[in-house]
């Protein structure tokens, strides 16, 4: 089969063949073709080397290309490339043996495999229900959990809720932003929110919340402390179970732990997880405590590839990768180096109105005015657009798309902090100077 790397080629059958949903969410001017990945690095399609500041949108964990993960793959399509769970593979086994193991001890926990983040959310909102027998949930606005009718219904972003009719006894809440949420700073105010929504916009009775510990797609909003644990209380006192997304914030991104819930002190009831967990091979899971899978096993919930023996292989080495590698500890370190460039670029470019991040999720917003925090949408696209001439892949994300947010590889380093920082840097001076 021949392939034509030619751009214009690519962006041509785009447009002829790929459907309008599919090719809608472009977000370069000129749209980059990836070619190749190595580590924290990809190049495009004329060699241009970019410093990959997204792991390809979350899925890269552990760094394109990983020996590790690659041997693992190969090894496994070279001996069987599926089975279905109809039959057993001991490879899955393991895998589900070794996520449950990452979980808060003391709980029994197992673990459904699904094929992506979105059927892993579906899942979760069925199996509250199920466990619980009440339909009403919370979620908060400003969050992203999927495509599918259950995940868009509890996702509080404008641009992915389509004009067809949502899941209903879904309630939205203010999502606990510290720097443009509705109630100011402060985790008190938000926890009321949730005391309100529930007496006014429920049965009283909850099937549960679903809570990003960082706001992923919504700009990196991180949950402040006591947040995660006044809500859980909240929750659970209405009868419901807490679900928490990881499907961003998983798998050591905030570099305090594996999982964004865990420096929060809660023990979730279901912990949904997906992008990172395959360093790019399409996987997705829900962890959960025993007896919430158990509400469901008198029916069949089948799907054909999950527990994919390949996908599985992967995730393996995803997580001995993290711990042979120590990344999570990278994370943190490498994370906050950074950290302090976005602070000083701050200082230099009034159009930045907060920076913001935890080990490598980490959020540039831009504003109009520092005192208003009007979003600046049209220099965000520009900035943007020159982080990329600079060398850099991220996204621009966010309600207002207003925020440039970057989520590495964990295997970004210290010798990538100067130059990514100048890059920036150049980025945001080109349109100061526009
Ligand atoms: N939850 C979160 C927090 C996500 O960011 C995403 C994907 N962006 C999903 C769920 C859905 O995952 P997927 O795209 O794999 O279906």
């Amino acid at each position: 089969l021949q392939t034509d790397w030619s751009r214009d080629a690519i962006l041509d059958k785009r447009d002829k063949y790929f459907a309008a949903t599919q090719r809608a969410f472009v977000p370069y001017e000129t749209p980059l073709v990836i070619k190749e990945g190595k580590g924290q690095y990809v190049w495009d399609e004329d060699g241009n080397r970019l410093i990959d500041l997204l792991g390809m949108n979350l899925c890269i964990s552990v760094g394109h290309a990983h020996p590790a993960v690659t041997a693992a793959v190969k090894d496994q399509v070279d001996r069987l490339t599926h089975c279905t769970t109809m039959f057993h593979h001991p490879v899955p086994a393991h895998f589900a043996e070794e996520l449950a193991a990452t979980m808060p001890a003391g709980e029994d926990w197992v673990v459904h495999f699904t094929n992506s983040g979105t059927e892993a959310i579906d899942l979760a909102i069925m199996l509250a229900r199920s466990a619980t027998g009440n339909s009403d949930m919370l979620a908060l606005r400003n969050s992203y959990h999927g495509a599918t009718y259950g995940a868009q219904g509890v996702t509080g972003v404008r641009n992915f809720r389509h004009n067809i009719g949502q899941l209903s006894n879904i309630s939205f809440v203010a999502e606990p932003n510290q720097y443009r949420g509705i109630f100011g700073p402060g985790t008190e105010p938000y926890l009321e929110e949730i005391d309100r929504t529930i007496a006014y916009t429920t049965s009283g009775a909850l099937a549960g919340m679903i809570i990003e510990p960082v706001q992923g797609y919504g700009g990196i909003v991180i949950a402040p402390d006591g947040y995660l644990k006044g809500a859980f209380e909240r929750v659970r006192a209405a009868g419901g179970l807490c679900i928490v997304d990881e499907v961003q914030s998983g798998f050591g991104k905030t570099g305090d732990a594996m999982w964004g819930f865990e420096r929060h002190g809660v023990v979730p009831d279901i912990v949904v997880m997906a992008k990172g967990i395959g360093n790019g091979i399409p996987l997705g899971a829900v962890v959960m405590k025993r007896a919430v899978a158990e509400s469901m096993r008198e029916k069949f919930l089948f799907h054909t590839y999950g527990a994919n023996p390949v996908a599985c292989a992967a995730g393996r080495a995803v997580l001995q990768v993290i711990k042979d590698e120590n990344l999570i500890e990278n994370a943190r370190t490498v994370g906050a180096a950074l950290m302090e460039h976005l602070k000083s670029l701050k200082q230099r470019y009034e159009v930045i109105g907060d920076v913001r991040g935890r080990g490598f999720m980490m959020a540039i917003e831009l504003v109009k005015d520092r005192q208003t925090r009007e979003p600046a949408p049209e220099a965000t696209a520009k900035v943007f657009e020159a982080t990329r001439d600079n060398g850099l892949v991220m996204s621009k994300s966010g309600n207002f798309k207003n925020i440039l947010r970057m989520v590495p590889p964990l295997c970004l380093s210290m010798d990538d902090v100067e130059p990514v920082a100048e890059a920036l840097d150049r980025s945001f001076s080109g349109v100061a100077a526009q």
